[in-house]
């Protein structure tokens, strides 16, 4: 059975994609059947897994309003490995389009069962707002890692997401559940850096994930070449961090 996750939170520039990207090039390697779904009509997943956005003949928008089913909207990553269901700006329309259908929250959810038994793990990398299509992700997902800044202001933006989550679980989606909170463009030279992660640790408890990715430009250049950091440059710091983070994962849904 898939193991579904989404990475959100609800702010832009946080490091959702390149966690989405990365977790998922890792976890490949690692032996792990894996599907990422590029949920964010910015298509930046679909770009740094290799996949040129602007020439898709099928993309998630056709599988969410009805017009292609996972087998064909689906393609692999040629540097990653896994397979994607990729995105760009068309999604941007499925927004509008959702709202005059059915059971419009559960779209995602009810095309990703089909395809339960061909993944060990499906990653959902969601647009930065608690969106129809956030919502979507939150309806098919077992859990949500939020990647997070630890700065001064990380802890007041997590209680609206926090929020979401609470009322999907009670509403929509029983299964749901915060996975972790995953620390990331972290800097160990700042004072506050280490007092805010300190401070999510002593709040969150276990439920912060031990692997912590550094600030690493090696991560932040690999999209500029659609190639996954992990793949890009093995030997960096950030590369290794998602690695330990895979094997954290992996670990992880053992005891779910
Ligand atoms: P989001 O998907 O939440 O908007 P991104 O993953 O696109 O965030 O990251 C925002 C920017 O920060 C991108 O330019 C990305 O390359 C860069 N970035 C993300 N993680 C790191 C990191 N650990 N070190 C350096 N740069 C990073
Ligand atoms: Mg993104």
């Amino acid at each position: 059975m898939a193991r579904i996750f989404c990475v959100a939170n609800q702010k832009g520039g946080v490091g959702k994609t390149t966690t989405s990207v990365n977790l998922a090039a890792a976890l490949h390697q690692a032996g792990q059947r894996t599907l990422l779904v590029d949920l964010d009509p910015q298509g930046n997943a679909t770009m740094g897994s290799g996949v040129d956005k602007r020439a898709l003949e099928k993309s998630v928008y056709h599988l969410l309003v009805g017009l292609a089913g996972l087998a064909e909207a689906r393609t692999a990553s040629p540097t990653g490995g896994f397979d994607i269901l990729p995105a760009n700006r068309d999604l941007a329309g499925a927004e509008v389009e959702l709202v005059d259908l059915e059971r419009r929250e559960g779209r995602l959810r009810d095309a990703l069962r089909e395809f339960d038994a061909d993944y060990d793990f499906v990653l959902i990398d969601c647009p930065p707002s608690l969106s129809m299509l956030t919502l979507n992700a939150l309806c098919a997902a077992h859990g949500v890692i939020i990647p997070m800044q630890c700065e001064y202001y990380a802890l007041e933006g997590l209680s609206d997401l926090v929020n979401t989550i609470k009322k999907v679980h009670a509403n929509l989606n029983r299964d749901l559940k915060i996975i972790g909170l995953l620390r990331v463009m972290f800097d160990p030279r700042m004072t506050l850096q280490q007092q805010v992660s300190a401070q999510l640790e002593g709040h969150f408890g276990d439920k912060v994930f031990r692997a912590i990715v550094p600030r690493n430009v090696r991560l932040a250049e690999a999209p500029s070449h659609g190639i996954p950091g992990v793949v890009y440059d093995k030997s960096a710091k950030g590369a290794q961090a998602y690695m330990a983070f895979a094997e954290e994962m992996i670990e992880r849904v053992k005891t779910l």
